[in-house]
């Protein structure tokens, strides 16, 4: 089953009388339990291509089925009740709210969805736990580390059980170290079933993966599997 299906997406943007056309027609299909980085030089699109994936934005033209629902042509209220539900994000900032502890930030998710306080209490401990944080869990993001932080943000990304995680430079902030920290986490995430696909211009973080899509000037430039990691599982 296809995660995600774009059909030449086209995006462009609207400056003063000129159309900058960012997206040339990038078709691709990502299956269930793939882990995919998407790499490409500033400015090939990956941003715009990212925001299109996490429904954050709509693409200017073409087909987009996320889980088999066509969000290519949803309004945004639909929109948004797809990406609660269908996708985790976590980004080179971590994005977490100050005044709320690991625990608080790693249930908001739950909150939208509805769930009790208590299954949310243990549900955000339970994947506090997965991403070896589970001692941490009242502290507030300034009394931990930008590694700990990181792994709030994807325990986050993965309380609601979404069908695709969707990380942007997610070590872009990180010292080598705990950035292979973090890439060891994905491995994991990976490998207990969860579909990922991580944006990066670094060559070590994107050999992680087990495919590798590069963008150029808004097209596809090349989709290959990572032989590394691909022959040592
Ligand atoms: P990347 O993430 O690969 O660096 P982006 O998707 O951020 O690429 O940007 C691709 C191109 O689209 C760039 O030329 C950028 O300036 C332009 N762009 C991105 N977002 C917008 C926007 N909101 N309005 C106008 N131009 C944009
Ligand atoms: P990244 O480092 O992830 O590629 P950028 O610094 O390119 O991000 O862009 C940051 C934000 O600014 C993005 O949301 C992008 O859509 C927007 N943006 C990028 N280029 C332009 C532009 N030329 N005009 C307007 N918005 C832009």
């Amino acid at each position: 089953d296809a995660v995600i299906h774009l059909e030449n997406i086209l995006k462009s943007y609207h400056m003063g009388n000129n159309d900058l056309q960012v997206l040339k027609g990038v078709s691709l299909n990502i299956f269930k339990n793939e882990y995919v980085a998407l790499m490409g030089p500033s400015g090939s699109g990956k941003s715009t291509l990212m925001n299109i994936l996490g429904c954050l934005d709509t693409p200017s033209g073409g087909k987009y089925v996320l889980s088999g629902h066509d969000v290519s042509t949803m309004e945004d209220n639909e929109l948004a009740r797809i990406r609660n539900q269908e996708i985790g994000f976590v980004f080179q900032q971590f994005n977490l709210m100050p005044r709320l502890t690991a625990l608080e930030n790693v249930a908001v998710p739950l909150i939208y969805a509805g769930v009790s306080k208590k299954e949310r209490e243990d549900k955000a401990r339970a994947m506090l736990e997965k991403v070896g944080l589970g001692e941490r869990y009242k502290h507030r993001p300034n009394e931990l580390s930008g590694g700990q932080c990181q792994r709030v943000a994807i325990a986050r990304a993965l309380v609601n059980d979404p069908s695709l995680i969707l990380a942007d430079e997610p070590t872009g902030n990180l010292d080598s170290k705990t950035s292979v920290e973090i890439m060891d986490i994905f491995g994991n995430i990976h490998a207990s079933g969860n579909t990922v696909v991580l944006v990066t211009h670094e060559e070590d973080i994107a050999e992680h993966a087990r495919r590798i899509v590069r963008l150029r000037d808004g097209v596809i430039e090349s989709d290959k599997l990572n032989e590394i990691k691909s022959a040592v599982s």
